[in-house]
């Protein structure tokens, strides 16, 4: 049975009365309901279907199939009788002006350029359309954003024509016309548009508000166009001024020259890491000096024990592993470091032929350690500090 279809002239949140007329199983448990007739927009065209509820069971979506509408819905609970329909008027407002600046955006680059949009998306967030051209200048993106806010402002009347197909020749299509229907459905954006469409629309160009182009990229060929309209574009805005705010503010520059004032602090950062890293590498020389001197191997030579073990307390792992690459190139030795902080430690040996891995992993196993490494780098680290102890413990003594 087929359902009336009353979403061209309702757009309302007022609840409405209708009858299901069938029941059926969905995906997913789910069910799907057929009705006399319905308010509600099926997913077609590129413009998502409606959203509301049905008896107060949430709608998930709304498909056409055989020219029958369904309604799909989570629940079970739906029987056939009377059914009172309210529809999300707020998302449907929204598709709707998304939908009429699509027709705008697609009919002004056109018109501008010659080029035709071949597919379109209306997404919950952002919409795209992709046009047959491999590029499109950013000058030509904001001539059309312009020419489309002229249009707004003129609020050029939304024409909707129903044709038999015969004589759809008589309109100026931009897009070849859906075959086989029985009536011909033309969108005229006055002055600015002709296309095929079965969407829902605005009944002038002035309730679209507003037409932001975003972005365009190349996408198989051709340009990918993405954009947002109405309310949309005064949320992307606010959240926009939201954010240069707080940048403005931390980086004390005016609103209007935050990303130069970020680059600017970028560029200082990166001197700043610059130095810090040549001060740090000459800390840890320092250290590695330091630590050679209190196991008596200063001189480079033989002298003092072939295992040097090292607890640093409040040296993080960054730090440890500076000091024991400046101490390796002193010194033969083993030399164990541990950021006690961290839990973690890395051995070192810079004597050619040299395993320290024997010396390493029965102590290393013993107390737990997760970690590994090759015949000159080994590390690991501990859960706890009495683990890490004890490996060090039994590595090279006492504390
Ligand atoms: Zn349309």
């Amino acid at each position: 049975m087929s359902t009336e279809r009353l979403y061209y002239d309702y757009a309302s949140a007022e609840p409405f009365e209708a009858v299901i007329t069938a029941v059926r199983p969905w995906e997913s448990g789910g069910a799907a309901l057929a009705l006399d007739k319905t308010i509600f927009y099926p997913e077609g065209g590129g413009q998502s279907g409606d959203r509301g509820t049905i008896n107060g069971i949430p709608l998930l979506d709304v498909r056409e199939q055989d020219g029958e509408i369904l309604h799909i819905v989570s629940s079970q609970g739906a029987v056939c009788g009377p059914a009172r329909l309210a529809l999300d008027a707020v998302r449907r407002r929204d598709f709707t002006v998304q939908h009429t600046a699509q027709h705008l955006l697609s009919g002004t680059i056109l018109r501008l350029t010659g080029k035709t949009t071949v597919s379109m998306h209306l997404g919950d967030e952002i919409n795209t359309i992709d046009v047959d051209s491999q590029n499109i200048a950013a000058d030509t993106l904001v001539t059309v954003e312009e020419a489309a806010a002229d249009a707004i402002e003129r609020d050029c009347p939304v024409i909707i024509h129903l044709c038999p197909p015969e004589d759809v020749e008589s309109f100026p299509l931009r897009k070849v016309p859906p075959r086989g229907e029985e009536v011909i459905r033309v969108v005229e954006i006055a002055g600015n548009d002709f296309s095929p469409c079965c969407g829902t629309h605005c009944t002038s160009t002035g309730q679209i508000g507003a037409l932001r182009v975003l972005d365009a990229e190349k996408y198989k060929g051709m340009t990918r166009v993405s954009f947002i309209a109405g309310r949309r574009v005064l949320r992307d805005s606010r959240r926009l001024r939201e954010n240069a705010d707080i940048v403005s503010r931390a980086v004390k520059v005016p609103l209007a020259e935050t990303g130069k004032g970020v680059l600017a602090l970028l560029e200082k950062t990166r001197a700043l890491e610059l130095r810090v890293n040549a001060l740090a590498d000459t800390a840890a020389e320092a250290a590695a000096a330091a630590l050679l001197e209190k196991a008596g191997l200063a001189g480079g030579g033989r002298e003092g024990p072939a295992v040097v073990v090292e607890r640093y307390a409040d040296a993080g792992m960054e730090e440890v592993l500076r000091i024991g690459r400046a101490a390796q190139k002193r010194s033969g030795a083993v030399l164990v470091l541990a950021s006690e902080r961290e839990l973690k430690f890395a051995a070192f040996c810079s004597s050619k032929g040299r395993d320290i891995r024997p010396l390493l992993k029965g102590p290393f196993e013993r107390a737990g350690g997760k970690g590994g490494g090759g015949p000159s780098f080994f590390q690991g680290q501990f859960v706890s500090a009495g683990e890490l102890a004890d490996f060090l413990s039994a590595v090279g003594g006492p504390a």
